[in-house]
């Protein structure tokens, strides 16, 4: 099975096509309304499918959460420079899994999104960069552009509207760091991963130099549906500044983890209570990872929140990518933090000192930790040093490791320290659940 089983309580606007049969297939997306948003973006003109995405309150699902609308709007539609679009299906936060659904059970939305990108900043050229260990995703996403070309939904002159557009996919080889998209721009130029200075920013000077529309797979999928119902019909969806819906990837201690697609703003509790089934064997939730690894941790008693950009800002946390990470009471912590970091260090492009040496340190000093080797002076040194990396490397990678680091020392202080001086890790003869 390609997809979780439902919930009631999912709000179905990407993902209604996801458990259709043959729902990979032009038919299937033809028989759904399908590319009848590009017909209709034609005839609107590209101003006004701009303007009908600023109404939608789309905010990029990469995990930025930046205005998809404005962010088309800035690269230069009449700069004499090809213009290019480019999708980033480089999927590898930790607890995410949606951008591999949409694209294996719904590759022509994606297709019909680039494609409306294209004409609304004239561009003819598209890329779909997706992560090597998505082989069999690429082969789906290539049996769905040849299938569109063979029909007449790419390539020259699409459906007669004088409009030409060609989709190419390009494989990544598995770098956490090339999703980043200046890293991923360099990648896709057939250079090493590592990221530009910005500004200029990809809008203006992206892949090539040249202007560049790049976004998620999700944002990228959203926009048929926003074009086809209207701006106002998406933001609507969810809160205020925090439009449609989202695909929460659900993980960790739950009855029934997986992808769930909830209007914008959906309560972080009742999503793991009545969406996700609860805690797994009637354990008490410890703690949250709102939005994939990368982002701070939350305790149980911060988990009454909305699932928005702006709350979970206002928490110190953040939406990222939508991975939603459920630890239930007895997960060690500083394993949690320990693992992550793991993940970190492994990534690290080594391009930035505070990077490549912060990630090694911070791993080696909560596996002494973990192990019962630390002492009094650890905690706070890990925390020190977490901090030291914010702001000052490179590109965002620096943050992510350090932003969850901060926050588990911060919130499960006690837990660490009751890891020091030759002590037991406290969990590790708890029954294991995860
Ligand atoms: Fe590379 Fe890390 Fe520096 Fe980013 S922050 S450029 S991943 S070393």
């Amino acid at each position: 099975m390609l997809y979780n089983e439902p919930s009631p309580l999912e709000v179905k606007v990407l993902t209604r096509r996801f458990g259709l049969p043959n729902s990979q297939s032009l038919d299937t997306y033809l028989a759904s309304d399908g590319y009848k948003a590009f017909r209709k973006a034609v005839e609107m003109g590209p101003e006004k499918v701009l303007e009908e995405l600023k109404v939608s309150n789309l905010r990029g699902r990469g995990g930025a959460g930046f205005p998809t609308g404005m962010k088309w709007g800035f690269v230069p539609r009449n700069s004499p420079k090809p213009k290019y679009v480019v999708v980033n299906a480089d999927e590898g936060e930790p607890g995410t899994c949606k951008d591999r659904l949409l694209m294996e059970n719904d590759p022509h939305q994606l297709l019909e999104g680039m494609l409306i990108a294209g004409f609304v900043v004239d561009a003819h050229v598209g890329y779909i960069y997706v992560r090597g260990e998505y082989r069999y995703v690429i082969e789906i996403l290539d049996r769905a552009i040849a299938e569109a070309y063979e029909r007449g939904y790419l390539g020259k002159n699409i459906l007669g509207t004088g409009f030409d557009f060609d989709v190419y996919t390009h494989t990544g080889a598995g770098s956490y760091e090339c999703g980043e998209e200046s890293a991923l721009l360099e990648s896709l130029e057939g250079k090493r991963g590592v990221p530009r200075i910005r500004p200029p920013f990809p809008a203006v000077a992206g892949l090539y130099q040249c202007p560049t529309v790049l976004n998620n797979v999700e944002s990228f999928s959203a926009v048929p549906a926003i074009i086809r119902d209207g701006g106002a019909a998406f933001a609507a969806l969810g809160t205020p500044k925090n439009g449609g819906t989202r695909l929460f990837c659900i993980s960790g201690h739950v009855n029934k983890p997986g992808v769930y697609e909830l209007p914008m703003g959906f309560n972080l509790l009742r999503m793991i209570n009545e969406v996700a089934g609860g805690v797994r064997g009637g354990k008490k939730l410890k703690a949250v990872i709102p939005g994939g690894s990368s982002c701070p941790v939350l305790k149980a008693e911060e988990c009454d929140i909305s699932m928005d950009f702006d709350s979970l800002a206002k928490a110190k946390s953040m939406l990222g990518s939508g991975g939603v990470i459920v630890m239930d009471e007895d997960t060690c912590m500083v394993k949690a933090a320990l693992r992550i970091m793991r993940f970190y260090q492994h990534e690290s492009c080594g391009w930035c000192i505070p990077c490549r040496e912060g990630t090694l340190w911070l791993r080696k000093l909560l596996a002494r930790v973990h192990e019962g080797g630390g002492t009094q002076s650890d905690v706070p040194l890990i925390g020190e040093l977490a901090k030291n990396m914010l702001g000052r490397t490179f590109c965002p990678l620096g943050d992510a490791a350090a932003m969850p680091t901060i926050a588990f020392v911060e919130k499960f202080r006690e837990e660490f320290e009751a890891h020091l001086n030759g002590a037991p890790c406290p969990f590790e003869s708890k029954p294991v659940s995860a």
